[in-house]
C-alpha cells in the first residue's frame, strides 16, 4: 500500500456498545495495526434525538477495557479534528455550500406540506427534484428573504455508480435509483450521508470499515466524493452478527452489551477474542489468540460475507480457556473480587478458594454459587451418604467420619498432601477403602450432594478448625440416625 493506512471507528452515542459495534471497531483497529497505519476514533453525535446520556464516556471506557487503543480521537489530537461531529458544524455548512458551487448539490425550499403531498400509500416519498433547477438568482433571492431550506445532493442522472468492496466485491447502483437526498438539514445539521463523506475525507481515512447496512448506500456517497473531486476511500463492509437465525443483535433491544459481559465475569480479552471470530477466521483456524496474534493474522481474505450467530456458550467456553491458562496469581487477582463479594468473603483463605475454582468455572460470576457450601452448613439429608457402588451406607459413613476425625485432629501441617496421607493411613488402619472414607468425609464436611472438589480439597479450604467442627456435627447427626 502506498499511503499510510488510516481507519476509523465512528460510534454513535445512542446507547451501550453491543458486540457488533465493538467488532467493527476491532476490525478497523486490527487492519490499521496490521498495516502499520493509524486508527482514529470519531464520535458521530448528529442524531441529537437518539443521544443517550453517558454514552460517550461508555465508548471511551469500553475501548480502554477492550484494549483497543486509538491514535487520534477527541482526547488525542492528530491535527484533523475536532473528532466529535457536533463540534464540526461549521465545516459541514462550508462543504455543503462548496458542493452547491461545484454542481453536486442544490438548495431546496420545499415545505413540509409539499413533501407530505409526495407520499405514497406507505407514507414514504421520493423527492421529485422540484428545486433541482432553480436559477441562481431565484435561490439568492429566497435565501436573502430568509426562507428555510435544506441542501440536497444533485445525483447525476443515468449513470451507474460502482465500487469494489474488499469483502463483497463489486457493488453497482444505477443513479436513477438514488434520491436527491438531504445533505444539510434546515437546522444546519448534516445527515449521516453527508457527514461520513466530509469527515472521512478530511480525516484522511483510506479504508472505511463498517457494517453492511451501508453497503448499498456507498455508491451514493461515492458520487459525493466524485463531485468534490476527492479520492474515494476503499471499503470493507462487515456482515451482521445475529442473535439467532433471523434476528440481528441490536442495541435497541439491549442485546449483548460488552460492559454487561464484563460485569458478568467475562475477561475483556476473552470477549474481544471471541468477537474477532464472529465473521473472521485466521488462516490456521486458531481460536484462542492474543491481540498481538490477531493483529499479525488479520487479513481481509478471512472475512466472511455471511452473517454469524452470537453464541454465548462458545464465548463462555473460550473464557474458561483463558481462566485455565492464567497463572495462580493472575487468577487470584481476577477472582478475588468475586470471592470477597460472596457470602464467605473474608472467612476463609481466599488464595485457597481461588486455587480450587480456577479449573472449575468458565466465568468468574459462577464463583459465589460454587463456594456457597462454605457458608451454608447445617442439618442435611443423610440419604446423601448412601452410595451403592462404593458400598457406603449409614453405618459405613459413621465409621468413615470417625476415621477422618481421628486422622486429622492432631495434624500440624494442613495441606493437601498431609491431609491425604493422614486420611489414607487411617482408612487402611481401620480396614476401610480410602474411597469410602473420602466420599463420606466430603459429605460430612459440606452437607452437599456435589461440591467443586473432593474431601481433601474441601478440608484445605475450610481449614482445620472448621473441618473438625463440621465432621463432629455430622458425627452427631449420624449418631442420631
Ligand atoms: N455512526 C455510524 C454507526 O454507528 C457509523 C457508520 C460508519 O462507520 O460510517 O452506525
Amino acid at each position: 500500500m502506498d499511503k499510510t493506512v488510516r481507519t476509523r471507528f465512528a460510534p454513535s452515542p445512542t446507547g451501550f456498545m453491543h458486540i457488533g459495534n465493538l467488532r467493527t471497531g476491532l476490525y478497523a483497529y486490527l487492519f490499521a495495526r496490521k498495516n502499520g497505519g493509524k486508527f482514529i476514533l470519531r464520535i458521530e453525535d448528529t442524531d441529537r434525538e437518539r443521544m443517550v446520556d453517558g454514552a460517550i464516556e461508555m465508548v471511551y471506557r469500553t475501548l480502554a477495557t477492550a484494549g483497543i487503543d486509538y491514535d487520534e480521537g477527541p482526547d488525542r489530537d492528530g491535527g484533523v479534528g475536532p473528532y466529535i461531529q457536533s463540534d464540526r458544524m461549521s465545516l459541514y455548512r462550508e462543504y455543503a455550500e462548496k458542493l452547491v458551487e461545484l454542481g453536486g448539490a442544490y438548495y431546496c425550499f420545499c415545505t413540509k406540506e409539499r413533501l407530505e403531498g409526495l407520499q405514497d400509500e406507505n407514507g414514504t416519498h421520493t423527492y421529485d427534484k422540484h428545486c433541482r433547477n432553480l436559477s441562481k438568482e431565484e435561490v439568492a433571492a429566497r435565501l436573502a428573504a430568509g426562507e428555510p431550506y435544506v441542501i440536497r445532493q444533485k445525483v447525476p442522472e443515468h449513470v451507474v455508480s460502482s465500487y469494489e468492496d474488499m469483502v463483497f466485491g463489486e457493488i453497482s447502483v444505477s443513479s436513477d435509483d438514488i434520491e436527491d437526498g438531504i445533505l444539510l438539514k434546515s437546522d444546519g445539521m448534516p445527515t449521516y450521508n453527508f457527514a461520513n463523506v466530509v469527515d472521512d475525507h478530511l480525516m484522511g481515512i483510506t479504508h472505511v470499515i463498517r457494517g453492511t447496512e451501508y453497503l448499498s448506500s456507498t455508491p451514493k456517497y461515492n458520487l459525493i466524493y466524485d463531485a468534490f473531486g476527492w479520492e474515494r476511500p476503499r471499503y470493507m463492509h462487515l456482515p451482521p452478527i445475529m442473535k439467532d437465525a433471523t434476528r440481528k443483535l441490536s442495541k435497541r433491544f439491549g442485546d449483548a452489551n460488552f460492559e454487561d459481559f464484563v460485569a458478568k465475569g467475562y475477561l475483556p480479552q476473552a470477549i474481544v477474542n471471541y468477537i474477532a471470530l464472529l465473521g473472521w477466521c485466521p488462516k490456521d483456524n486458531r481460536e484462542k489468540m492474543t491481540m498481538e496474534e490477531m493483529t499479525e493474522e488479520f487479513d481481509v481474505s478471512g472475512i466472511s460475507t455471511s452473517s454469524s450467530i452470537f453464541d454465548e456458550a462458545k464465548m463462555r467456553w473460550l473464557n474458561g480457556e483463558y481462566l485455565k491458562a492464567m497463572t495462580e496469581e493472575e487468577f487470584y487477582k481476577v477472582s478475588a473480587p468475586y470471592i470477597a463479594a460472596s457470602k464467605v468473603g473474608g472467612k476463609y483463605d481466599e488464595a485457597e478458594i481461588a486455587r480450587l475454582m480456577q479449573t472449575r468455572v468458565d466465568i468468574l460470576s459462577e464463583i459465589p454459587d460454587k463456594i456457597a457450601f462454605l457458608d451454608d452448613f447445617g442439618e442435611y439429608d443423610l440419604g446423601m451418604y448412601v452410595h451403592q457402588k462404593m458400598k457406603v451406607d449409614l453405618n459405613v459413613a459413621k465409621q468413615a467420619v470417625k476415621v477422618s476425625i481421628d486422622a486429622i485432629k492432631d495434624l500440624d501441617v494442613w495441606n493437601e498432601e498431609s491431609i491425604k496421607d493422614a486420611v489414607k493411613a487411617a482408612a487402611e488402619a481401620a480396614g476401610m477403602k480410602s474411597g469410602q472414607v473420602m466420599f463420606s468425609m466430603r459429605v460430612a464436611l459440606t452437607g452437599q450432594p456435589s461440591t467443586p472438589g473432593g474431601a481433601i480439597e474441601m478440608a484445605v479450604v475450610l481449614g482445620k478448625e472448621e473441618s473438625l467442627r463440621r465432621l463432629e456435627f455430622s458425627q452427631e447427626m449420624l449418631a442420631r440416625a
